[in-house]
């Protein structure tokens, strides 16, 4: 593979991060040397232009990849999962969670603080992504809660920043391709394309058992479950339109895999999609779940 360079982009409101700001957008690609001015310009435009508000705060961070361990992936199956609402939505979304394996007590801890509430009984329920109580007041985070799947803990060393998966894309001369996949089910847009990319990344970090993730953007009711050999369950409706709570679990196994080292790989695992796995239409989750057990 020719020499290829990850760049790196995050935004905030109100300062940096690092200093309190609010977390406007983050968004990463892996590119060859030529493309670098081209994805910049994009990368800029695209933080300026967040629904969420407008930054004063712009990071793009451009690296070599050269002497990096770079790792070939194809890309989960994708399936949609219908539902008439959000509150179905999530309840589907439990079971599937539920058929990894993952206590429903547990799977009901994540929707707590995706929904921005605080989890009753707890010491550990200081920051959500969401912030504080059901109406959310607090700031998302910009990356994930990592979730131990035996304890319902959260695992992530600094709880307001989470966990960032980085560091993956898809190999420039499939993208045609993905484009015409997705375009067949009407899922050839930004967020399902990126999230596609990030899911199948994370789910072939080993020790992560399944992810959970609904959008903070408000326009944007979609989310999925996804894991290595459930793929991509896009469900339509995991959200309230309009409302800005959104964030992202990655339920995992400590006893499998050192936390230290899941958290290693999600972050620096260098991972490029060089082949397509299968987008179907919809599936019922009975379906899947046959699907699964064959
Ligand atoms: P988005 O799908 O971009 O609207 O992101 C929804 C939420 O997912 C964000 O608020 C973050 O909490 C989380 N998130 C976004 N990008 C990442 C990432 N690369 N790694 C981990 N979590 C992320």
């Amino acid at each position: 593979m020719q020499n290829l360079y990850s760049i790196r982009m995050r935004a905030a409101r109100g300062g940096a991060h690092e200093d309190g700001g609010q977390h406007i957008s983050g968004a990463e690609r892996i590119v060859p040397e030529d493309k670098i001015p081209v994805i910049l310009q994009q990368l800029y435009s695209r933080a300026r232009k967040h629904e969420l508000g407008r930054p004063d705060f712009i990071n793009i961070n451009v690296e070599s990849l050269s002497g990096w361990d770079i790792k070939e992936l194809t890309s989960l199956m994708v399936y949609t999962m219908g539902c008439r609402d959000y509150q179905e939505g999530r309840r589907l979304a439990g079971k599937v969670l539920e058929l990894k394996g993952i206590n429903p007590r547990i799977v009901e801890k994540g929707f707590y603080y995706l929904r921005g509430d605080h989890f009753p009984g707890t010491d550990h329920s200081v920051t959500s992504p969401t912030g504080t109580g059901p109406t959310g007041t607090g700031k998302n985070m910009r990356g994930a809660i990592l979730m131990d799947i035996n304890t319902g803990r959260r695992l992530e060393p600094d709880q307001s920043r989470g966990i960032r998966a980085s560091r993956m894309d898809y190999h420039p001369e499939i993208v045609p391709n993905l484009y015409e996949l997705l375009d067949e089910f009407g899922l050839n847009n930004n967020h399902v394309r990126e999230a596609l990319c990030l899911a199948t990344k994370v789910a072939n970090v080993s020790g992560v058992v399944a992810e959970l993730c609904w959008s903070d953007d408000p326009g944007y009711t979609a989310g999925y479950v996804a894991a290595a050999d459930l793929g991509y369950i896009r469900l339509p409706h995991l959200k309230e339109k309009g409302s800005r709570h959104g964030g992202r679990i990655f339920f995992i196994d400590p006893g499998r895999v050192k936390p230290e080292d899941i958290i290693k790989n999600l972050e620096q695992k260098t991972y490029i999609i060089t082949a397509l796995g299968p987008v179907h239409g919809e599936i019922t989750f009975e379906e899947l779940k046959r699907s699964l057990f064959k």
